[in-house]
């Protein structure tokens, strides 16, 4: 046989390390003179490790010598199973947040196929009739009634066919008549990933009102060309309808569809109301499916069989090749944002994909985020108003109330308590919202005035009465709570200020006759208690409901009357330039779960600042008039939306290491001209030590993104050159969300 001597290949290769470079491989010769394409995975070697890289591209040249460059062990897949679009996004995302590509890339694609070399998902068995039933097939199973049970059940699922969870819901014993039917070659089994599909549309679109009708009509007008519609809609006005029928439309043109939602886990109802109403294979990302089933689902949508997406963030990024239609629910939810790793923003990169690609995006949110308002005030993108509740429950009537020198019980105000009485007697349920888990946010010793304070971190540890310990919500760490003072040994120990527990157990003994249900991480940890509670606050068996945020997204309960938020104080001082925003969400969020077709619900806040403009605003002129006050505030100090930040944080354990590598940091940015743009810092964060790490960093500022970029550019690699840099861990937050 003549020996082939081909010329050496060179492919860039981004491997999953925190280095922002690609790395120079061989082609093997056995590869021959096969196209390879952008986006393949590799098996190579690197260190003492073999990885699984991605093709960025192939060269011509290296600059490594050919004898160091090592060969690619494995070439993995066929096809970029990302999809061009979809890596086309990445390289853009991992420039733009300045983060090392490999890792940016390994975060987008599924764990699955993070380390398996085989792409081949695991398929769902499934069995259907293998012709269709006649009459003569079912008076030969007469005499073997189960057979005949499975026979009408899988004739009743047509195509789609039946696999094991389906049988196990529907019929018991089945595997027996199952066998019995297969033999007689009545049925047969087939696979495919597991689709999610109703054969119950029972639930039929309510007759749309105007507005709804308005929305859907301007925005279907321009479904096949990029905008980005924000439908600002009261909650419960109706824009999971208008979702609906923009999907109706989009599929019946023969798209997919991407939903994204900020947590899947607390929005059941959502998910069920698409089951319900469209008539299409859907498939759900979620964290509690294994990492099979989740490559399943992804690869499902890949290739065209899954038609509608639903999913949280990391969703943003699953190859869909007939995508139509991005819907982001709730856009203003922090929660697209991710605060680790690769810090992208996945409401960003989704506007960013629909112009790619050309195709409409939807944010929905009842209070739009205000980078969002910013870009409807520069028309940039289009507004649709949803301003009725489309059941025409009046909005509910808000109220401060005056915590100054009144009496408090557990935080409670004598006002509000009286309230909660009257609208229980009244038939009507409560909902208290209190953003502090546990049962108290610390201990301290009343003798000598020792407090339990985090060894790791400069906070304080709260107590959890029921379990009895104290927990760090910002470390983690758990110890037994004490019976007596660390310092002086008394075992006069006070509880001081009041979480959810605490408040759940007060409100308890105060109404007894009254079920309390507590709705937060804690309370909700095992599987199925968050479907039980919420099951209990819709029948209306709890009375009172106390909880967190976790409350505040996306559920609609009818019987709730009086809405009551507990701890405003706290957000209206705080060192979070966000923080304000956020409370007015959530009053504004709340307010629309009060109040049934009856009677006007009514809402109390309380707080020892009742005039403090921010509520003013809020209370009297709304969301929308609060919102144009906070974008002329962030003006006023230079931050986004209408200014633009990026962060360098760094920690060390060693106290003085990270304030060092900043300091040089600074330095090296301040050789170069700051073309305007300001640099703050090194200043420790607000909250200096967490977790036994000491942590600074270093805040820029500009009115233009480009100005940030171009020192970025210069500045990153140089950074990663400092000897300094060896001590600490450090990263770059290009739109930050916080500022902790
Ligand atoms: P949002 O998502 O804005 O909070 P939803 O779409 O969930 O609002 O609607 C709130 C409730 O009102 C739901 O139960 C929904 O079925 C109902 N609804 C929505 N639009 C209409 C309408 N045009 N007529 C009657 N009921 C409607
Ligand atoms: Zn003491
Ligand atoms: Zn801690």
């Amino acid at each position: 046989m003549p020996v082939q001597t081909s010329k050496p290949r060179f492919v860039k290769i981004a491997v999953p390390c925190p280095l922002y470079k690609t790395f120079d491989y061989r082609l093997p010769a056995t590869f021959g003179d096969r196209a390879i394409q952008p986006g393949v995975r590799v098996r190579v070697p690197f260190g003492r490790q073999k990885l699984i890289g991605i093709v960025i591209e192939e060269v011509s040249s290296s600059d490594v010598p050919a004898n160091k460059l090592k060969p690619v062990t494995a070439v993995l897949d066929e096809n970029n199973l990302l999809g061009d679009d979809i890596l086309k996004l990445l390289l853009w995302a991992a420039r733009y947040y300045v983060h090392p590509l490999g890792d940016a890339l390994q975060t987008a694609l599924p764990v699955f196929l993070r380390s398996n070399d085989d792409a081949t998902p695991a398929l769902n068995e499934y069995w259907r009739l293998t012709q269709p039933a006649t009459e003569e097939i079912q008076q030969s199973l007469k005499r073997a009634p189960k057979q005949q049970q499975l026979y009408q059940l899988l004739h009743a699922a047509a195509e789609k066919g039946l696999d094991t969870d389906a049988l196990n819901a529907r019929i018991e014993n089945w595997r027996a008549p199952l066998r019995a039917l297969l033999e007689k070659q009545l049925i047969e089994s087939f696979t495919r990933p597991a689709l999610l599909t109703s054969q119950n549309k029972s639930h039929k679109a309510p007759t749309l009102n105007d507005e709804q009708i308005e929305a859907i009509k301007n925005i279907e007008a321009h479904r096949k060309q990029h905008a980005v519609h924000v439908v600002n809609g009261i909650t419960g006005s109706g824009k999971t309808e208008v979702y609906l029928a923009l999907c109706e439309a989009m599929l019946a043109d023969g798209k997919q569809i991407l939903v994204l939602v900020p947590e899947i886990g607390l929005t059941p109802q959502l998910t069920q109301r698409f089951l319900e109403r469209l008539n299409a294979s859907i498939v759900i990302l979620h964290s509690a499916m294994n990492d099979k089933q989740r490559y399943a689902a992804w690869h499902a949508a890949a290739n065209g069989q899954a038609r509608l997406v639903i999913g949280t963030r990391s969703s943003v990024f699953t190859p869909m090749p007939d995508l139509g239609l991005i819907i982001i629910d709730e856009e203003h939810d922090g929660s697209y944002k991710q605060q680790d790793g690769f810090r992208y923003n996945a409401r960003d990169l989704a506007i960013l994909r629909a112009r790619n690609r050309n195709i409409p995006i939807v944010l929905g949110s009842a209070t739009p985020s205000l980078e969002s308002l910013n870009n409807i005030n520069e028309q940039r993108y289009h507004a649709h108003f949803l301003k009725q509740r489309a059941n025409k429950k009046p909005l509910p009537k808000i109220q401060l109330i005056n915590l100054c020198s009144q009496k408090l019980y557990e935080g409670l105000a004598d006002g509000l308590l009286a309230k909660i009485r009257q609208h229980l007697d009244a038939q009507g349920q409560v909902l208290l919202f209190i953003n502090r888990r546990g049962f108290a946010p610390l201990l301290m010793c009343h003798d000598c005035g020792w407090t339990t304070s985090c060894q790791r971190c400069d906070a304080h540890m709260t107590f959890h009465k029921r379990r009895k310990q104290l927990h760090c919500h910002h470390c983690g760490s758990q110890r037994p709570a004490p019976e007596n003072c660390d310092d002086c040994g008394s075992d006069n120990i006070l509880a001081i200020g009041a979480g959810t527990e605490r408040i759940e157990h007060f409100l308890q003994e105060r109404f007894p006759q009254t079920q309390v249900s507590r709705i937060d991480r804690d309370s909700t940890r095992n599987k199925g208690t968050l479907q039980e509670k919420l099951d209990k606050a819709h029948s209306g068996e709890s009375g009172i409901l106390v909880g967190t945020q976790m409350l505040a997204k996306g559920h609609d309960f009818p019987n709730i009357t009086l809405v009551c938020v507990l701890d405003t104080d706290q957000a209206l001082f705080s060192a979070d330039f966000r923080a304000a925003e956020h409370l007015a969400q959530l009053i504004t969020q709340v307010s629309g779960r009060a109040g049934r077709a009856e009677k006007a619900g009514e809402v109390l806040i309380q707080t020892h600042h009742p005039d403090h403009p921010l509520l003013q605003t809020l209370l009297h002129s709304g969301y929308p008039a609060f919102a144009k006050a906070a974008l002329q505030e962030r003006a006023a100090a230079g931050l986004p939306p209408i200014h633009h930040l990026v962060l360098l944080r760094c920690e060390s354990v060693n106290a003085s290491a990270a304030p060092a590598f900043l300091q040089q940091a600074a330095d090296l940015a301040k050789q170069i001209e700051l073309k305007d743009i300001d640099l703050f810092g090194p200043i420790p964060a607000p909250m200096e030590r967490r977790a036994g790490r000491y942590r600074h960093q270093i805040m820029l500022q500009s009115k233009q993104r480009k100005n940030l970029h171009r020192l970025l550019n210069w500045w990153v690699p140089q950074l990663q050159q400092l000897p300094a840099a060896r001590k600490v861990r450090w990263s770059i937050d290009v739109d930050p969300y916080d500022t902790f």
